[in-house]
């Protein structure tokens, strides 16, 4: 799975799946630029994370941005090929819920996510694309979600955004498969970070109940599809949506 010479951006790697991907495409050799959302507590903890990966002979930056914000994006993609020369992989994975049922969703609830999560996949898709046509050679995955595929109540905002994901990385990757870029989608199920972070123990054991595998997953089960993905092995894989998610979802 080398990524020898290869440049990867993740967004939102200051923590949980993002961080965990940092880290596997580091171990696997690749310069990693990460982005870190709002100055304060999350700047510590991505630049924890260049320094960890630093310690282990790796290279890595960071890089602060609201992929809502066109414009920081804009500055973001250009700082890190100024920084590293080049940008072969990008990993949309910034994402947030607001959740609640719909008939008590604020529209500022459903503008956030889908800003965020869809909107935020557009802009750094489209700002990073530019290097990677040029280069002819490109990686994107995408992270959308199970909920995107089978729906989950008190998430109309969230399921739409990421089933709008999926749509996205479909046609993104019928548009610039002639370039040698492929565009894929990574689906978990429930992955333990702080996004799930306060479920209840009763809402938990209900969530185990309908985990095949009996679990929730980790950061790096994630990761690891995502290194795969991004990887030489992965050079003939356009257009999917694969799914981590211990059997929820059987195609
Ligand atoms: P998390 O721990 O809450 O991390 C989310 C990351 O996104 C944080 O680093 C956050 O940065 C960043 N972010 C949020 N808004 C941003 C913005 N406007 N600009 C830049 N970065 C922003 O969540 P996670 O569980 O690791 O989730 C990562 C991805 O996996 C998300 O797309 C999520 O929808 C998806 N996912 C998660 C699960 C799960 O069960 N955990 C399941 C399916 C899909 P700050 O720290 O600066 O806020």
């Amino acid at each position: 799975m080398s990524l020898e010479e290869r440049v990867a951006l993740i967004t939102g790697s200051s923590r949980g799946i993002g961080r965990a991907i940092a880290l596997e495409l580091a171990k696997n050799g690749c310069r990693v630029a990460l982005n870190y959302f709002n100055a304060g507590p999350n700047e510590k903890e991505a630049r924890e994370v260049v320094e960890l990966i630093k310690e282990n002979g790796g290279q890595a930056e960071a890089f602060s941005a609201d992929v809502t914000q066109s414009h920081e994006v804009e500055a973001m993609a250009r700082q890190v090929i100024e920084h590293f020369g080049r940008v072969d992989i990008l990993v949309n994975n910034a994402g947030i819920t607001r959740d609640s049922l719909l008939l008590r969703m604020k529209e500022d609830d459903w503008d956030r996510v889908l800003e965020t999560n869809l909107k935020g996949t557009y802009n750094c898709a489209k700002y990073v694309l530019k290097f990677m046509m040029k280069q002819r050679y490109g990686r994107i995955v995408n992270i959308a979600s199970v909920v995107g595929i089978m729906g989950n109540a008190g998430q109309t905002n969230y399921a739409a955004s990421k089933a709008g994901v999926i749509g996205f990385t479909k046609s993104l990757a019928r548009e610039v498969a002639s370039r040698n870029i492929t565009v894929n989608a990574v689906a978990p199920g429930f992955i333990d970070t702080s996004m799930t972070g306060e479920l209840s123990e009763d809402a938990r054991q209900v969530l185990l109940r309908q985990i095949p595998l009996q679990r929730l997953g980790t950061p790096e089960d994630v990761a690891r599809l995502v290194g795969f993905l991004v990887s030489d092995y992965a050079a003939y894989i356009t257009g999917q949506t694969i799914a981590v998610d211990g059997g929820m979802v059987m195609n």
